[in-house]
Order: structure tokens, then C-alpha cells, then sequence
């Protein structure tokens, strides 16, 4: 580094971390260099990319930019800026009535509640954006503040720092495959396992969700000229404290695309993304998870197949499954839009960047308790040991017409709340504010009454009262 850049980094200016930024022509030549060094070996149906050759000189780039965010004191990359440059920028815009904004805070707790509620059997997509300069956003904040804050704020122990690194450079390496062109046809595909080296009360500290030790794969490809993610929930285990099986399958289905991942720790397979050629995975993510069960029911010397997403299920059809997921987050609407209007109502109390992330972290978290008090899809253990069991006695109080016990028993149930959204989060809780609220709300998938679908149910100690309009005094549902 310059004298000259070693001043910008220091006084914090913003374009001193643009120096990844290549000239239009070095960009083509390094395109053309890439396509050309990077024909498929010859009995293998994926690139390693961290053993292709320009991988060194990403992972400098990488590199360079993690030493960069350590040696700035607040973060700031107005110049990669999308139109908000984080998520506290946006809920700002929303506060003052920016539609877009508005928008892309409600993507945020989508995902939010997604990720927070449902750990294995599922599939999300989520559209990321590329800018002019080539800089990809997702839910309109850059991704190098996404990373930036990740860094400096999750990476809390060794291990989840060098699983941290590992996605930064994940980063980098998907920026320069999207430049190149090579997405158009093949999937970025990342296997992120539940970590290998760290203690149940490490990995559940670091916000892992142990009861399903959850591997996320995510598939990345162009689709109808957009940058599309995937992101793939198998369960890593059949039952809690079991025994793990998605190391193993992870490395088979390396394998079986002709990449050698025998011997690499989970956090390796992390830092090694593969380039898949979309023939051998025409559906996308699903097409991984079927080939993950497959190696499992193999593995496990299974005659017939007995896996579903990771988890002890019969096989359904992978294609169709992917209806169904999306008919599951949309059943969450009404709660995505309630949770976004409470937080962007609360803007004016956020403190910073972090702080508006541990708000929505607990917002969402009382929300998605109110929901599984009623939503038996979700597992109360989601929320960690104590909230569950009083999860558990609310259902039962609110199945038995006991509205008030189970009021109260939901109360306790969100002060205990451990769910995350986030492995290695900033989460963390703010928890200065009692909730005095003495009222709960669901999504309710059909009205008894009107038939309406997904209805956004009040339940108050003496009334019940759906958004279509219906109310009910003190009974068990609307
Ligand atoms: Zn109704």
C-alpha cells in the first residue's frame, strides 16, 4: 500500500478502498483470460474456482479489502453505495415515505423470518442486484457493507472469523465470475455446513440452530438476465444430538461433480465454491438437495430413499416443493408487513447501523413467538429451550380458550427469546423495552368465518379480531 492509500485508509475515505476496482479493459482481458484458462476438465462437471488460476488474485483482492475494514474506524463505502448504503440508511428513507425504501426493508424481514423460523426443508430465492460499476446488492444495501459489518461485528471467535473471511472472498470470487460472464450458464454453488470445530454452546452462542445443524447451499446463476441466489435448507441431522450427515454428503456430491473435497474442514469447503454447469443441475437448487438425500440414504445403507431436505421425511417431488416453499413465505405476508411497519415506525429511536439490526433482530423475534403460538409449522425450539416450553403451555392455554394464561405465558416466552436469523449475527439484545403491547398476532391461513386466506388475527384477553373484518369474544379461533 502507497504512503498516499495508507493516509486515505486512515482518515477514512471512502475511495480508498477502491483500488479493486479494474479499468473497463483490464476487466475484458481479465474475461477473456478467465474463459480461456477455465475449459471443464475433461471427466469433471464443475471448476473448482479455488484452484483456478485467477483465484490468487482474488483472494489478494479479498484480502486486502478485510485488512482495509479492519483498519477503518466506522465503516462507509458511499462510493459502492446502492441507493442505501445499509439497512439503517433504508428504514431512514422508509421513515420519511420512500417507497423503494419501504420495499426493501420489507425484504429484509422477509428473510428475516424465513431464515429465523424455518432451518431445514426449504428453499428461498432472493434477486441480487448488480450496479453500474459492476458492485452487487442485495435487499439495496451493497454487499461490501453487508461484509464490512459482518467483519467487523460477527466475527466474534477465531473459527466464525475465518468462516467470515471465507464468505467475503466468496464474494469476490462470485463478482468476478458475474463480470466475466461465466453465470450465464453455470451456478456459483457454496456449501455452508454447520461448523466442525466449535461446541454445541459455541455454535448455538454463535446463533447455529443445533436441534438441525443446518447446511445452507447456495446456488447463484443468471436467470432471464438476472443474478439470482438460491439458498438451499437441509437439515445436517435427523434428530437432535444425532449424527451428523452432511459433512459426508457435501463431500460426495463434490465428488460426484468430479471436485475433491475429502479432505477439507467444513470451514475449506466454505472458502471452495464451485462453478456447476447448469445441464447437470437444470432445477437449480433442489436438484442439489435430491442429490444430498441420495448420498445420505446411501450413506446410511438405506435400501429406500428416507430423506427429505436432510431431514427423516419421505422424498416428495423436488420440483413441485419449490411451490410449496413459496406458498409458505407468502402465508408469512401479513406478519412481513406488520413486523416492517412496527420497525420503520421505531426508526427514530436507532441509535446506528448495529443497533437498528438488533431491533429489527427483536422485533422479529416477538413477532414469529406470537406466530407460533398458533403456526404448529413452526418448532417453538426455534427460540431456544425456555421461550419453547412456554410456546408449548401457550398453545395449550389457547387451544383450551384460556386467552389470558396464554397471553402471559407468550409474554415470558418472548423475554427468553433466543432466536436468530443470522448465524454469527449481530444480534444480541437491546431488551430495554417491555413489550406492553397485551395483545398477540398471527396469521391465520383461513377465517372460519368469511373463508378470507392469510388473515392477520388480533387476539386481545377479550376479543378476537381478523384483518377481513370478522371478530370473535373469547373463543378459540377466529
Ligand atoms: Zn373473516
Amino acid at each position: 500500500m502507497s504512503v498516499l492509500e495508507k493516509e486515505r485508509v486512515e482518515q477514512n475515505d471512502p475511495i480508498a478502498h477502491l483500488d479493486f476496482e479494474p479499468s473497463e479493459a483490464t476487466q475484458r482481458a481479465l474475461a477473456r483470460h478467465s474463459i480461456d484458462h477455465l475449459d471443464f476438465p475433461v471427466d469433471s462437471q464443475a471448476i473448482a474456482i479455488s484452484e483456478a488460476p485467477e483465484d490468487c488474485e482474488i483472494q489478494q483482492k479479498a484480502a486486502r479489502f478485510i485488512g482495509s475494514v479492519a483498519t477503518s474506524a466506522t465503516f462507509e463505502l458511499k462510493a459502492h453505495a446502492s441507493r442505501f448504503n445499509s439497512l439503517f440508511e433504508a428504514m431512514q428513507a422508509a421513515y420519511h415515505g420512500d417507497p423503494e425504501a419501504l420495499s426493501l426493508v420489507r425484504l429484509n424481514v422477509k428473510t428475516d423470518v424465513v431464515e429465523r423460523t424455518i432451518k431445514a426443508g426449504h428453499v428461498i430465492e432472493v434477486a441480487v442486484n448488480v450496479g453500474d460499476n459492476g458492485v452487487s446488492h442485495q435487499s439495496g444495501q451493497s454487499m461490501y457493507s453487508v461484509q464490512a459489518n459482518a467483519l467487523k461485528f460477527a466475527a466474534k471467535t477465531p473459527q466464525m472469523r475465518a468462516r467470515t473471511e471465507a464468505e467475503v472472498t466468496n464474494h469476490f470470487r462470485l463478482e468476478h465470475y458475474q463480470r466475466t460472464g461465466m453465470l450465464e450458464g453455470h451456478s456459483f454453488v457454496v456449501f455452508s455446513c454447520a461448523p466442525d470445530d466449535m461446541t454445541a454452546a459455541e455454535m448455538k452462542q454463535a446463533g447455529f440452530f443445533t436441534d438441525t445443524m443446518s447446511c445452507s447451499i447456495q446456488v447463484t446463476t443468471v436467470r432471464n438476465g438476472k443474478l439470482v441466489t438460491e439458498s438451499v435448507f437441509v437439515a445436517g441431522i435427523k434428530q437432535p444430538g444425532g449424527t451428523r450427515h452432511d459433512i459426508r454428503a457435501v463431500r460426495a456430491i463434490a465428488q460426484s461433480f468430479g471436485v475433491d473435497f475429502s479432505n477439507k474442514s467444513v470451514t475449506e469447503m466454505l472458502n471452495s465454491p464451485i462453478l456447476v454447469s447448469n445441464e447437470n443441475i437444470q432445477n437449480g437448487g433442489v436438484d442439489i438437495a435430491e442429490r444430498f438425500d441420495i448420498e445420505v440414504d446411501a450413506d446410511s445403507g438405506a435400501g429406500s430413499r428416507a430423506t427429505f431436505f436432510g431431514q427423516d421425511q419421505k422424498p416428495k417431488n423436488y420440483i413441485t416443493y419449490k411451490t410449496e416453499c413459496r406458498e409458505r413465505e407468502a402465508a408469512f405476508k401479513p406478519k412481513v408487513d406488520a413486523i416492517t411497519n412496527e420497525i420503520v415506525r421505531l426508526y427514530p429511536q436507532m441509535r446506528d447501523e448495529v443497533h437498528a439490526c438488533q431491533m429489527l433482530n427483536e422485533i422479529s423475534g416477538k413477532h414469529m413467538i406470537e406466530q407460533a403460538i398458533f403456526d404448529y409449522s413452526i418448532d417453538p425450539q426455534v427460540f431456544g429451550y425456555l421461550s419453547a416450553e412456554d410456546i408449548y403451555r401457550a398453545r395449550r392455554a389457547m387451544e383450551a380458550g384460556e386467552v389470558e394464561r396464554g397471553l402471559e405465558y407468550m409474554y415470558r416466552a418472548k423475554q427468553n427469546d433466543q432466536s436468530d436469523s443470522c448465524p454469527g449475527g449481530v444480534s444480541g439484545r437491546t431488551s430495554e423495552s417491555r413489550d406492553d403491547d397485551e395483545s398477540c398476532t398471527f396469521v391465520s391461513k383461513k377465517c372460519p368465518k368469511c373463508g378470507a386466506k392469510n388473515v392477520l388475527t388480533t387476539v386481545t384477553a377479550t376479543k378476537i379480531k381478523g384483518t377481513c373484518g370478522c371478530t370473535a369474544s373469547k373463543s378459540k379461533s377466529v
